[in-house]
């Protein structure tokens, strides 16, 4: 059966996003979450390709599914990963940073914020001295791509101070797995987060944790919330093989299996980050051309998201150009800087280098302020 793509415009956002037509389809079908068709079938597979996806060394990682959005995924974390007498260090530039600050104050975790500013990266040797200085951090958290800006965080050099210094590194990779290269193990990382509806290329519904075996058989006993225990999930998930703890997103998890059979197909991360990057190369080139100025240099640029400032006329109003460009059948998404005027531009999902030159030429015709 083909099945015509039923959407009457393009997201071009940072998730959820565009799917195919092939992973909206699969959801037709109903699944019994007892059933080992299911379990086995779809949940256990998708835990193991993930792994797969994190590390070329498998074998010291585990991955476990939690319901709900991406922040669930990432208060499951902090929330089971930070012993009582713990204490977290947050590496933040951006609304995302921010949020695991916010998670992490409201379960009353000690905690010290590090905010290099929106539009800078997280100052390593700063980071360096604060661990030296602050021996009651246990745990760093940081963002990898901030979908704030669009910018990529150092993760490299960020994991190599973190690891040097002995603590724990949990990592919101929330808009960048699948679609960005790492190596966990290579990274040392001890707690990736992403989700069903980014860079995989799945609906919403549910997130991930791939986490580090030894870290994770560490926290047993620490969650402050019972739905989000991170230990007790993946305790259950392992032992029952597949097994949520309770009610999953049978569909969501589906249409995810889905979409990691074809982010296979297009030949892996490597070959989806190659397409995002020319997508975000076409993106940029061609808003310069028509007067547009990105928030950030290129050395920082994401190939996710691109934020653009406000065109410098008293005339540009950002809905009415929304509205424009969703008639054309273009989506695109608000901005977040706190105190610049900015939209974004999201580059991920089922979207080509053909499609972001007809947005351009769509974006051409909307300059209604020129
Ligand atoms: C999307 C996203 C999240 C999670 O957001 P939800 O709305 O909860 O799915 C977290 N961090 C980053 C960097 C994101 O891009």
């Amino acid at each position: 059966m083909v099945m015509k793509n039923e959407n009457p415009y393009l997201l071009l956002t940072p998730g959820p996003l565009s799917t195919t037509p092939s992973v909206k389809r699969v959801m037709l079908r109903d699944w019994c979450t007892w059933d080992d068709d299911y379990n086995v079938g779809v949940v256990q597979v998708i835990r193991e390709k993930l792994v797969r996806l994190a590390t070329a060394n498998p074998a010291n990682y585990t991955a476990v599914l939690m319901q709900g959005s991406g922040t669930f995924s990432v208060e499951s974390v902090i929330g089971s990963a930070i012993p009582e007498e713990g204490k977290l260090l947050v590496l933040a530039n951006g609304a995302y940073g921010q949020r695991l600050a916010k998670i992490a104050d409201r379960l009353r975790i000690p905690l010290r914020v590090e905010d290099s500013g929106e539009t800078s990266p997280p100052d390593v040797a700063a980071l360096e001295r604060t661990l030296r200085e602050d021996p009651d951090i246990t745990h760093v958290a940081l963002v990898h791509g901030e979908t704030t800006t669009g910018m990529l965080n150092p993760l490299t050099e960020v994991a190599a101070a973190v690891k040097a210094a002995g603590r724990v590194l949990i990592v919101d990779a929330m808009c960048t797995f699948g679609g960005v290269p790492l190596d966990v193990d290579q990274l040392g990382i001890d707690f990736i987060i992403s989700s069903a509806n980014k860079c995989i290329q799945g609906v919403p519904g549910f997130g991930f944790i791939v986490a580090q075996r030894d870290a994770l058989a560490a926290i047993e006993g620490r969650a402050r919330s019972l739905s989000l225990d991170l230990f007790d999930q993946w305790k259950t998930m392992e032992e029952g093989k597949g097994k949520w703890r309770y009610t999953s997103p049978t569909h969501t998890v589906r249409a995810f299996a889905q979409a990691l059979a074809e982010l296979e197909d297009e030949g892996g991360i490597e070959a989806r980050f190659q397409r995002y990057t020319q997508n975000q190369k076409v993106l940029s080139e061609g808003m310069a051309e028509l007067g547009f100025r990105g928030l950030l240099p290129a050395a920082t640029q994401s190939p996710i998201i691109t934020a653009f400032h406000f065109p410098d006329s008293p005339d540009f109003e950002f809905k009415r150009f929304y509205a424009l460009l969703k008639e054309r059948g273009f989506v695109i998404y608000p901005g977040k800087v706190t105190d610049l005027n900015t939209f974004r531009i999201g580059t991920i999902g089922d979207v080509d280098e053909k499609a972001i030159e007809n947005l351009l030429k769509a974006i051409k015709e909307c300059r209604y302020w020129v």
